[in-house]
């Protein structure tokens, strides 16, 4: 159990004092960790024990096999050449995408991941990944120039708790797009877990065979998910639940125009229970005649 920081950097530390998370060992949500619903927070969750075994968790080679070449085909089918990743992680995006051609920049808030994320492209393909340690909400401060792509995948969203980091990180991912550019985005299937109607899978993103992802707590403003590794140690994420309808409403009134959502990479009508949702939100403009068209044709209702 591993959910309380390393002793030396928090012993005097008073509430509301900030955390260098870069000396981080171990994860830190305090004395009430269901009551930590904060934006700032995902940078102490990010840290040691569980940077070291987050590739366990999405097991690379099974990953590749399952997403396919659903992103590559969506960036090709565009034109795409240059693609931002604001949540790298671990960096299996970012090196997918390299190694595929594609001109790809690699954000991230938490700088233990980008570290790892570093070291990933080399060992995976010899890659050296250009890394850029940046929050969301001020991407424009620390990333430059537009792309054709902006990625924000593995269910990384869901950090933001409030809904106006949500608007202005969408805002910044927005501004940072090429006029015809693109925006993926994907969560987990909050509605279901919400609903009630399924657990937790990993089938898709958490793709290691030893790692068990479940749900700790949930109410409407906390997704607290349980991760446990084959050595009996455990570490939490504490997330918001995105309701997918939600997201959607977000990406259209920040000025995304078609916006397809897909379940678990497939076009879907609606009549299964996809464990995620992919969002593809497009800046070219359209009229709102040419929306309600494509919104009728398209598999955006998934
Ligand atoms: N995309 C990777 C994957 O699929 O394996 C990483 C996903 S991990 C669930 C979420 C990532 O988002 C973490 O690396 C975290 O540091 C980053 N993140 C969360 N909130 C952020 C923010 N406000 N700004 C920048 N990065 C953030």
């Amino acid at each position: 159990m591993t959910a309380h920081a390393n002793a030396d950097q928090l012993k005097d530390r008073k509430p509301g004092d900030a955390v260098d998370s870069i000396a981080l060992n171990e994860q830190d949500f305090g004395d009430n960790p269901i009551e930590v619903r904060e934006s700032d927070h995902y940078a102490q969750e990010y840290v040691g024990g569980l940077v070291d075994k987050w590739d366990d968790l999405i097991n690379w080679k099974k990953r590749a096999r399952s997403e396919g070449n659903f992103f590559v085909d969506q960036l090709k089918a565009r034109g795409v050449e240059t693609v931002l990743d604001v949540a790298t992680g671990t960096g299996f995006h970012s090196a997918r995408l390299v190694e595929e051609g594609f001109d790809t920049v690699s954000a991230d808030g938490s700088p233990q991941m980008l570290a790892k994320a570093f070291q990933n492209g080399l060992e995976y393909g010899g890659h050296v990944l250009r890394v850029v340690h940046a929050d969301w909400r001020w991407l424009n401060q620390d990333v430059h120039g537009e792309y054709d792509a902006i990625i924000c995948l593995g269910n990384s969203f869901t950090h933001l708790f409030n809904e106006h980091d949500r608007r202005k990180a969408l805002a910044e991912f927005y501004s940072m797009l090429k006029p015809d550019g693109v925006l993926i985005l994907d969560q987990r299937n909050y509605d279901s877990i919400l609903d009630g109607v399924a657990g937790s899978n990993r089938t898709y993103y958490y793709c290691g065979d030893q790692v068990s992802a479940e749900p700790d707590h949930v109410d409407d403003g906390l997704a607290r998910y349980k991760y446990t590794f084959p050595d009996g140690s455990q570490y939490f994420l504490n997330m918001f639940p995105l309701r997918k309808d939600y997201t959607r409403g977000l990406l259209r009134n920040v000025g995304f125009q078609r916006i397809d959502t897909y379940g678990d990479f497939q076009q879907t009508d609606g009549s299964t229970t996809p464990d995620y949702f992919i969002h593809v939100a497009e800046k070219t403009y359209r009229t709102a005649e040419e929306l309600a068209e494509l919104d009728a044709a398209g598999p955006n209702a998934a």
